[in-house]
């Protein structure tokens, strides 16, 4: 039963939630599964292993909510919050150019006090116009679905009045974070006051109708079962077949060396479980089959050496430079703030695959035009 579920996804096959289910449960060899998420990657975008150089912004921690495992957010002048000015902002991609990126990744808290003129979205397009006045040419990829519900709230405005007035001030895509676990039951034990699954959804859905791609993620390793995440994996699916614009899938492991004491004790373990990190990770791989296509483990959770090993589990990128991280380094994580072209290269040479630079929507970039063995 299992090699015949393996040896149809491994060629490209759907295979049903039942089926999805029974990989992650069932007991048998971890190589049959390793091996046919590793065949299905090869026969859907072949050996190479892209990366992106990109800076990653949060421009506030200090957020209104209180997910349950964010060790990042701070309330208004408790010790450790920031805000950034428009200043920090422009030096940040000033510097971020200097040093080849061709992504800003902008994310932040949700800060009630945001607002220009009285209107939070004024707040958010002038990050925008602020970094595109700084960098015309680089891309965007700003504000998660729980970002742009919360300046729709805000400011009582319609979803795609939001999203509209961000893609013409320049916003090129989003970060499919605030995914979490797309399950509501989940939802109301680890982020209660976040968006439901419904919510989530629709809101990719709209930006992918307007032509604004998206990642999508997950978050594992807390307080999800095998079930929850299949069916995570199924919404990811069927939306994907409805609008096409998901550009990739990265799973994101649970960090909780400072999350509360009550999430640490239920989950039992403070880093990321690397086994059942790079099994759900080839489950994924196997589930999305050709529907996704791009791959790519988070070596913020899993250190670089954890997101190497899930190259050889389904994944065909590394991911990006950072330059800086704050999110998961607050939670405990050890894997670095940010890694040079270098040692990315050097990460998927390590593993005797060739690399290229990718553009955030996975088209080379014009530098680097032939893939490097
Ligand atoms: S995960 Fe995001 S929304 Fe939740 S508390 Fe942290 S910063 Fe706020």
């Amino acid at each position: 039963m299992i090699t015949q579920i393996l040896e149809r996804a491994s060629q490209g096959e759907e295979i049903s939630p039942q089926e999805g289910y029974l990989l992650l449960t069932a007991s048998y060899p971890p190589e049959w599964l390793q091996q046919a998420a590793d065949e299905l990657r090869r026969n859907l975008v072949g050996e190479a292993v892209s990366y992106v150089v990109n800076r990653n912004i949060n421009f506030t921690n200090i957020c209104e909510q209180h997910c349950g495992f964010c060790a990042f957010r701070r309330d208004e002048n408790q010790p450790g919050s920031y805000w950034l000015t428009s200043e920090d902002l422009v030096a940040k991609v000033e510097d971020a150019l200097r040093r080849g990126a061709t992504e800003i990744c902008l994310q932040g808290g949700l800060h009630p006090q945001a607002q220009r003129q009285g209107s939070t979205l004024n707040y958010y397009l002038e990050l925008v116009t602020t970094i595109k006045t700084t960098a015309p040419t680089i891309h965007l990829h700003a504000f998660s679905p729980q970002e742009i519900q919360f300046i729709s709230r805000q400011d009582g405005i319609s979803i795609s009045d939001v999203l509209k007035e961000l893609q013409k001030a320049g916003v090129d895509s989003l970060p499919g974070t605030a995914a979490e676990v797309l399950d509501d039951r989940i939802r109301r034990l680890i982020c209660p006051e976040k968006i439901d699954t419904a919510t989530w959804l629709s809101i990719v859905t709209q930006a992918h109708r307007m032509g604004i791609p998206t990642t999508s993620t997950m978050l594992c390793g807390q307080l999800e079962a095998a079930e929850h995440q299949i069916r995570h994996l199924q919404a990811l699916r069927e939306l994907q077949k409805r609008t096409g614009g998901l550009t990739e899938f990265i799973l994101l492991p649970f960090v909780g060396a400072q999350a509360p004491v009550w999430l640490r004790r239920r989950v039992g373990r403070e880093q990321p479980d690397l086994g059942a990190t790079l099994k759900l990770t080839a489950v994924a791989r196997l589930f999305l089959g050709r529907w996704v296509r791009h791959h790519q483990p988070s070596w913020v959770k899993l250190g670089l050496a954890g997101a190497v090993q899930a190259l050889q589990w389904g994944c065909d990128d590394i991911g990006g430079t950072l330059m800086e991280e704050h999110i998961t380094t607050m939670a405990g994580a050890t894997g670095g703030t940010g890694k040079t072209v270098a040692e990315l290269q050097q990460a998927i040479q390590s593993v005797g695959r060739p690399y290229w630079q990718r553009t955030t929507l996975y088209r080379p970039c014009q530098e680097v035009p032939e893939l490097v063995a």
